[in-house]
């Protein structure tokens, strides 16, 4: 079990989230559009969260181009 915290970039909720493997979006509002606010060297690799983070920071990336 990983916890993490979160911080949703539509309705603004943040707190502790644990993350349960099949879900990845806001428990307010349902949104995929959440920062997770935790420290990438502080998740192993194979950490769900990590890869995850990893997934979206490559998204930014190429919207940045
Ligand atoms: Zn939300």
């Amino acid at each position: 079990m990983t916890m993490a915290q979160f911080r949703c970039r539509s309705c603004g909720k943040e707190g502790v989230w644990v993350y349960d493997a099949e879900r990845f979006a806001c428990p307010s509002c349902d949104s995929i559009d959440v920062q997770f606010i935790v420290e990438r060297h502080e998740l192993a690799g194979n950490d769900p969260i990590a890869k995850k983070m990893d997934e979206l920071a490559a998204e930014e990336a190429a919207k940045k181009g």
